[in-house]
């Protein structure tokens, strides 16, 4: 647990959150500003900053109650479909310091925009450029 961790506090109850499920190492609860209803948060119990930063066990808690819950929330809202996502680190965003996935349920006429949309316009990289980048993370 980390001092002055908002999400650390709610995962020990020392605040309140609406609490949707929770696993030996991982918790959902909505988020207290969603973006629709139902927008849940799935995070590690233990205070981790980034996704990288999680252990791969944990990792897969995470994403295994993502992946339990995302039927269950489209059903409790009535949801079309969802945006899955995480802000991973403070320049793509992340402004609560412990990782977490956002689960949030959209609808066929939210006038929401694809995931694409959060990094601007795409890049008009050459075939060369892609090759290379596709090296460098693989090796
Ligand atoms: P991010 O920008 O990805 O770090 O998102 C942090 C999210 O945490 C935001 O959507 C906030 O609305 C949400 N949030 C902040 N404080 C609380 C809280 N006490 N309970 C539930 N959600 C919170
Ligand atoms: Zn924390």
């Amino acid at each position: 647990m980390s001092e002055d961790c908002i999400f650390c506090a709610i995962i020990a109850g020392e605040i309140t959150g609406r609490t949707v499920a929770e696993t030996d190492d991982a918790l959902a609860f909505l988020d207290a500003n969603p973006l629709s209803p139902g927008h849940t948060l799935v995070v590690p119990k233990a205070h981790h900053t980034r996704v990288a930063d999680m252990s791969a066990a944990e990792s897969r808690a995470v994403f295994d109650l993502v992946h339990e819950l995302a039927p269950r929330i489209e059903e409790a809202v009535d949801a079309d479909a969802h945006t899955i996502a995480v802000n991973d680190g403070p320049e793509a965003g992340q402004e609560v310091p412990h990782a977490h996935v956002h689960v949030i349920p959209r609808f066929a006429d939210d006038d929401g925009g694809p995931i694409h949309a959060v990094a601007g316009s795409p890049l008009e990289l050459s075939d060369e450029e892609l090759d290379e980048i596709a090296e460098s993370i693989s090796t």
